[in-house]
């Protein structure tokens, strides 16, 4: 889908993560940051169901 932003990859201390581009959460499931993004973006808050899933690193 064209305009549809990823989810971006982060690389910290040799491992691969996930951050939703609009709240910034990070995941390590590439599945998860992308259900974020969208969700924020359309709905313009995050959703706690999806946030429990992010890590802190
Ligand atoms: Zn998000």
């Amino acid at each position: 889908m064209l305009g549809t932003r990823m989810a971006t990859k982060i690389i910290k201390d040799r491992k691969l993560y996930f951050r939703c581009d609009e709240c910034s959460f990070l995941y390590e499931n590439k599945n998860l940051a992308e259900k974020c993004e969208e969700y924020c973006k359309k709905y313009h808050a995050c959703s706690t169901e999806i946030t429990k899933h992010a890590i802190d690193i």
